[in-house]
């Protein structure tokens, strides 16, 4: 199978996804979020706390958030560093898309590691998530501050974008375990974050974790609402790893696992110039990019 959006994608994701789409609220709360969002925050925030890293810091951390960009046909998004004593990385879509990891996840994870993390933040890229979850985030924490409709979520809206965020981690995961070609380090890495020390993880035994493991109950009543508010809030969901280990490895068996060197440029349908997965429209002519995933161009109307 080859490796593009809509091949990859989790089925779950994509089922919740098209459900929080289908919510007569939904496409008018995105367009006040964006009018919302003040961009200036955002720059600001990224200007003064945060490190910027490139070729001319840190460059071996950037060289390998260009190279997994390479590979998944993406624009390279800007990299911060926050210094902090958690490890977490996460990803912001404004004007820009920002991917922000913590001093303490570099200081814990290899450079193999680091590359799992980068593929899954660029993973949320890959399949356009990057604005419904900022959305997600921010709805979150400021909500009862912001202004209506924000302020005013009806609980199925609330439960159907939480729902959604979490089954997003399933397709950037599947991208982690593509680019490292295997799911070891992509669970190694997702323990490491956890904060589990680095000797137990490396003795860990899948298979067995997985046996034990039930997977995240759907229910929707106000207890699990609860729960993936503090699992989105806590930046790495930390008791949602088995189960996303166990999602890994049922698709590594199944003959949907997709061939990395069956992973073409996508290119414009009507000039021909090769395009990116993040495009959502050709540079050169303007067309729409058909291979861009759930681009809803009706929120720019
Ligand atoms: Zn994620
Ligand atoms: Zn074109």
């Amino acid at each position: 199978m080859a490796l593009t959006p809509r091949s990859i994608m989790h089925p779950e994701d994509a089922a919740a996804l098209d459900k929080l789409e289908s919510l007569p609220l939904f496409t008018p709360l995105v367009k006040s979020f964006i009018k919302m969002f003040d961009e200036r925050f955002l720059n600001r925030v990224t200007s003064l706390h945060y490190i910027r890293l490139g070729p001319g810091q840190l460059p071996e951390i950037h060289e390998v958030l260009v190279d997994v960009c390479q590979r998944l046909h993406l624009n390279v998004p800007q990299l911060y560093l926050e210094v902090h004593h958690e490890p977490f990385s996460y990803t912001l879509e404004a004007s820009n898309r920002y991917i922000i990891v913590s001093s303490s996840l570099l200081d814990k994870l290899s450079l193999e590691q680091i590359r799992v993390v980068f593929a899954h933040e660029c993973g949320h890229i890959f399949f356009n998530h990057v604005l419904y979850r900022t959305m997600t985030k921010m709805l979150i924490r400021y909500g009862g501050e912001l202004p209506k409709p924000m302020s005013t979520l009806s609980v199925p809206l609330r439960i159907a974008l939480l729902y959604w965020y979490l089954r997003s981690e399933l397709s950037a995961d599947r991208v982690a375990a593509v680019i490292t070609g295997d799911i070891r380090p992509v669970a190694d890495t997702l323990f490491l974050t956890a904060e589990t020390p680095a000797d137990i993880v490396a003795s860990l035994n899948l298979q067995k974790i997985v046996e034990q493991t039930a997977s995240l109950a759907s229910d929707q009543d106000s207890t699990i609402q609860r729960l993936m508010e503090s699992l989105i809030l806590s930046d790495n969901e930390h008791p949602f790893t088995t189960s996303r280990i166990e999602a890994l490895l049922n698709w590594e068996k199944s003959p949907d696992w997709p061939n990395l060197l069956d992973n073409p440029s996508p290119e414009c349908q009507h000039c021909h110039h090769p395009l990116h997965y993040d495009d959502s429209q050709c540079r050169h002519c303007g067309e729409i990019n058909p291979e861009a995933i759930g681009i809803n161009h009706s929120l720019n109307e």
